[in-house]
């Protein structure tokens, strides 16, 4: 039996890196001292018949119980007969939203010092609806599903985002010059919510434009809402403007109000089980995650010990450029908090 202050949380150690990093994770929290309980679950090892997946329906409940998790990054195994791990998560649990925070990290330099924006893309639909079959020889065709219910939901999410976090604009990402019907609903439902919040800016970018925009100034952005092919291509675009994939977190945002926070990158078969994994991905996941939690004073400081440890130099892992294990730079951390 638990303390009844303490709020339980579903973690997927994930495969490759996963463990080390969510260890990582665990200590951390330790030594913030955040009052949170793990509940540890481990993907199959086969297919289980109840989801078609190698993800059981023990863990689908462990999230869907808790509502808050954290997921270390999942390998997709080969082979046929099951739906891929990711895509049953994102479908079992309606994760409509996917949101990346996205800012300079102080001392660790790259081209652009200002970048601090929030990509919110749609997870379920668009491009990546699954509906792709031949015609004829020769002729392939791909459906591009936008519905009104999904597009104003997730519009609905990155207004209702900018407004408590204390954002001014948000820019709606489209192609509706050319996908009129497609995107020219998402815009629609896009303005319809922005009518609802006259203290946020609204604008419309087409996809192009925005990315000529990105690389050259960044600092003209502050949250961006798109499509699901356009959110998967721009949200790595700007993980680039700040360093990579080892940095960058990730929160699914669900239906009931579920939040399963992920780092964006994968399990990182070349490193794995060598003690080199960056954790700063999984820990600002894990950040984004308490702040879905609204404690913002546990998140703020681990938050800021990631950052100091970064912005030091002293100790970094070698994706950054330094020679640190997991575990010092780990240790590092844990000494600022
Ligand atoms: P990857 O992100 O695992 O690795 C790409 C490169 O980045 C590698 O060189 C790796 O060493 C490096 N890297 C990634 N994370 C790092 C970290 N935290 N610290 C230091 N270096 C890091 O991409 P991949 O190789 O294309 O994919 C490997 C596996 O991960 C595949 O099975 C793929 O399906 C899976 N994957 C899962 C997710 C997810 O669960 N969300 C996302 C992407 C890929």
């Amino acid at each position: 039996p638990s303390d009844s202050n303490l709020i339980t949380a579903t973690l997927f150690p994930g495969d490759g890196i996963g463990p080390e990093i969510a260890e990582s994770v665990k200590q951390v929290f330790k030594v913030a001292d955040v009052p949170i309980e793990w509940e540890e679950q481990f993907v199959g090892t086969e297919v289980d018949p109840r989801t078609q997946s190698f993800l059981t329906l023990e863990n689908l409940e462990s999230v869907r119980r808790n509502r808050v998790g954290l997921k270390g990054p999942m390998a997709t195994p080969v082979g046929k007969g099951h739906r891929s791990l990711n895509l049953t998560l994102r479908k079992e649990l309606g994760l409509y939203a996917n949101v990346r925070p996205c800012y300079s990290l102080p001392g660790y330099k790259t081209k652009y010092d200002d970048v601090d924006l929030i990509t919110i893309r749609e997870n379920t639909e668009g491009e990546y609806s699954g509906l792709e079959h031949q015609v004829v020889r020769g002729v392939v065709e791909s459906i591009k599903i936008i519905t009104r219910q999904a597009s104003l939901r997730v519009a609905e999410y990155a207004f209702h985002y900018a407004k408590t976090h204390g954002r001014q604009r948000v820019s709606a990402i489209h192609k509706a010059n050319i996908m009129q019907k497609t995107d020219g609903l998402f815009l629609k439902c896009c303005q319809e919510v922005a009518e609802k919040y006259p203290e946020i800016t609204y604008e419309e970018v087409v996809i192009d434009n925005c990315c000529m925009m990105l690389v050259k100034n960044p600092a003209l952005f502050d949250v961006l809402v798109m499509p699901n092919l356009y959110g998967d291509i721009i949200s790595d675009l700007c993980a680039g403007l700040i360093g990579g994939l080892g940095l960058t977190p990730s929160c699914n945002i669900g239906e009931d109000g579920i939040a399963l926070a992920e780092a964006v990158h994968g399990s990182a078969p070349d490193i794995a089980g060598k003690n080199l994994a960056n954790p700063t991905a999984l820990l600002l996941s894990a950040v984004t995650m308490l702040r879905h939690l609204d404690l913002h004073e546990k998140a703020d400081r681990i938050q800021d010990a990631v950052l100091k440890t970064i912005a030091e130099g002293k100790y970094r892992t070698g994706d950054l450029g330094g020679n640190s294990t997991t575990t010092d730079f780990t240790k590092a951390i844990c000494d600022h908090i």
